[in-house]
């Protein structure tokens, strides 16, 4: 098994590139299925969604589609703030679009209950969320589970594939998991 040292801590290897690459194609195969024949408007999360969308919308087959971001922060290290610090307003009108939120990971869903709150107050005809990884167990508000998930995981810390620890590991090309 593959470790890493990041800061003082050592993670190993979770899901390899292979993996992640076969659980974005699955996110992709069914949104491609769901929105046929719609010009759905991805609304991407940064900082840590920016890779999963890359990734994510280039395996997309058959859609015509559009995409902007955002920016949200609730962490700081290891540990979720609980406040949502920096919104960084949409570049776009969602107005009577289908919206698809991306997210590199859900928590404890509130990054995700605030901006489906704000894309209702825009008007948005529908909203849904794609996630590259998601923890159940952590999950605060039921009504915040994404519609779309590359992979569950436990309630441990991850880094890599857009995912940071203090701003560093987001390039890695595999998720890392921390050691403990
Ligand atoms: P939530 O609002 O759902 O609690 O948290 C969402 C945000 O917290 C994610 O977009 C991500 O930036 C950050 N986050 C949550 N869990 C982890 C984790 O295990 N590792 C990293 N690096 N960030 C996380």
């Amino acid at each position: 098994m593959k470790t890493i040292n990041e800061q003082g801590y050592t993670f190993q290897e979770w899901l390899s590139p292979e993996q992640i690459a076969k659980d974005v194609q699955q996110v992709a195969d069914r949104i491609s299925e769901d929105y046929k024949g719609k010009e759905p408007l991805f609304v991407v999360v940064l900082n840590g969604a920016f890779v999963f969308a890359s990734d994510l919308l280039r395996a997309l087959k058959g859609i015509h589609c559009d995409v902007t971001f955002t920016r949200v922060s609730s962490y700081s290290g290891m540990a979720s703030t609980g406040t949502l610090d920096v919104i960084v307003p949409l570049q776009k009108s969602v107005k009577q679009r289908d919206v698809i939120i991306v997210e590199d990971i859900v928590d404890s869903g509130l990054t995700v209950n605030r901006l489906k709150a704000e894309l209702q107050a825009l008007e948005a005809n529908s909203i849904r969320v794609a996630t590259m990884l998601f923890k159940p167990n952590k999950l605060e508000r039921k009504d915040a589970k994404p519609d779309y998930i590359g992979h569950e995981i436990t309630d441990d810390f991850v880094i890599g594939y857009g995912l940071d620890f203090d701003g560093y590991a987001r390039n890695l090309p595999a998720i890392y998991k921390i050691k403990k």
